[in-house]
């Protein structure tokens, strides 16, 4: 049983680790600041509230927890906002994964599971992604997590910590039993946006170009269940408490989707239409992004289980329905 410090557990990615870490028997202590997670998804451990950029309210979170490892999701994640405002990307993605990692030091922890994203990869030059592919983002999002992806083994060569770096294709669907799931404010992410269509909550769903070298037009992107990323992290974790070394790893289904074939299979679990118009392209989409690589599960056994378009669909139109947290 390990003491996990969560940073962005009361977001998305970061909510169903807890639930997942608590499953296998560890402690998920949250340390959120709120701008975008959620009270009601904090409910599987402990909760510090504080800032990344405060080294005071990281030195009380690491003085009241006997911490064995740091999962850490907060981060700015999109990647739009991130070429308009880059410096507060820089600050929170760069500057914040600094002070957390000084504090890792000060209070002699050395084990880390970071969230990066395939956003790191730039523009594919093949079909897929693998782990070797050449690393050149095309945006301060991207380029803010490549960085601590270096900084991480910087600080592993120097202070003899290890850590498993996850780069994550799209995080879609929810927690099975409705209890935490996706919800941004505001929403830019395909999945929920359709949803919010198809429940009239917005008037329509664009499709961002329909010109793309792919079957359909449409863009293509690999789709993971949040709960099978969830699962990728307990085994990243344990793989380090076991004394393994340091690892960067894909984890996505292998499996692509077009925008097309989600509005499609969206009408099909929902059973209602989904009001949707094609748009131009948004600036910085790649045609495909796709994961071709095994390695997650060469080194950690790690397989998606719930990750087909149908289930994720299904698990996100549950969650949706049930209203989501309250504000
Ligand atoms: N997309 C779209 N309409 C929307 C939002 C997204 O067509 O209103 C497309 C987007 O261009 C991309 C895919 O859906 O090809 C997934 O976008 P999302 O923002 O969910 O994730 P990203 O791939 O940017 O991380």
């Amino acid at each position: 049983m390990a003491t996990v410090l969560v940073t962005g557990g009361a977001g998305y990615v970061g909510s169903h680790a807890c639930k997942a870490l608590k499953a296998a028997g560890h402690v998920p202590v949250v340390f959120d600041n709120f701008s975008t997670g959620w009270r009601g998804a904090v409910r599987y451990g402990p909760l510090a509230e504080g800032d990344l950029l405060d080294p005071a309210a990281l030195d009380r979170v690491f003085a009241a927890h006997a911490i064995d490892a740091v999962m850490h999701f907060a981060a700015l994640s999109y990647v739009g906002e991130s070429v308009r405002v880059p410096l507060a990307y820089w600050r929170n993605n760069l500057a914040g994964t600094l002070s957390l990692l000084e504090a890792m030091t000060r209070h002699g922890v050395g084990r880390i599971v970071f969230s990066s994203t395939c956003a790191t990869y730039g523009e594919p030059a093949g079909t897929v992604l693998t782990e070797t592919d050449a690393q050149a983002p095309i945006n301060p999002y991207g380029q803010s997590k490549l960085a601590v992806e270096r900084m991480l083994a910087d600080t592993a060569a120097a202070h003899g910590g290890s850590h498993v770096i996850f780069r994550y294709f799209n995080a879609a669907g929810a927690d099975p039993y409705r209890e935490i799931g996706e919800q941004h404010v505001p929403e830019t992410h395909l999945i929920p946006l359709v949803l919010d269509a198809v429940a009239g909550k917005r008037a329509r769903i664009t499709v961002f170009g329909t010109d793309y070298p792919t079957p359909d037009g449409t863009c293509i992107r690999d789709y993971i269940h949040v709960t099978d990323l969830a699962d990728a992290h307990v085994r990243g974790l344990e793989h380090l408490l076991a004394g393994g070394g340091s690892l960067a790893l894909n984890l996505g289904s292998g499996s692509g989707h077009s925008v097309r074939a989600v509005i499609e299979t969206a009408a099909a679990v929902t059973g209602l239409p989904v009001p949707a118009e094609d748009g131009p392209r948004r600036p910085g989409d790649p045609a495909r992004l796709v994961s071709g690589s095994g390695l997650a599960e060469a080194r950690l056994g790690w397989r998606p289980r719930r990750s087909d378009l149908r289930t994720m669909i299904e698990d996100a139109w549950a969650w949706h329905r049930t209203g989501g947290f309250e504000a």
